[in-house]
């Protein structure tokens, strides 16, 4: 959502379609799954964060997976584009946040048949439909400038 609300996805279609990977672009899930796995070995891997702590961690909740084990691992670079609501005192309200906002409004908008997406709040669902399967806070990157974070200075996503 971030990248769609800042325009970075509209840029990408626009002028880098040659190069650029969407997996809003595959037409069933098998195509989705075949861009998801290409994403591992990309040159630069494009995401944001649900959260990210004053201490510099990035806090994220995946149901594929896909996104967290992309930031650890594969892509060359991992460029993080956030918005300053993303922005958390420590871990534990990394985890608040996801619990009342992030995961609440995606299970909304991917129409999911959890809780949260009815009360808006996380109820700790064991759901079919649960999107909170890996929980992964990023704390450090070996490779030096692999992990660059652009915060912009205004609400994006959630
Ligand atoms: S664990 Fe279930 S209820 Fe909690 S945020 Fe995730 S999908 Fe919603």
């Amino acid at each position: 959502m971030t990248l769609k609300e800042s325009g970075v996805i509209d840029l990408l279609n626009k002028e880098f379609s040659s190069v650029y990977l969407d997996r809003s672009a595959g037409k069933n899930r098998e195509e989705v799954e075949e861009i998801m796995r290409k994403a591992f070995v990309s040159d630069t891997f494009l995401t944001s964060s649900n959260a990210i702590t004053e201490n510099g961690e990035l806090y994220n909740v995946d149901g594929n997976g896909n996104r967290v084990s992309a930031m650890i691992y594969g892509p060359r670079q991992v460029i993080v584009v956030a918005g300053i609501n993303k922005i958390v005192k420590d871990l534990d309200e990394a985890r608040e946040r996801v619990e009342k906002i992030a995961a609440p409004k995606n299970t909304v908008r991917l129409e999911k048949n959890t809780p949260c997406a009815k009360t808006g709040k996380c109820e700790h669902c064991h759901s079919d439909d649960r999107i909170c399967c890996s929980y992964v806070a990023l704390a450090q990157q070996r490779v030096p400038d692999r992990i660059k974070v652009i915060i912009v200075n205004e609400s994006l996503g959630y």
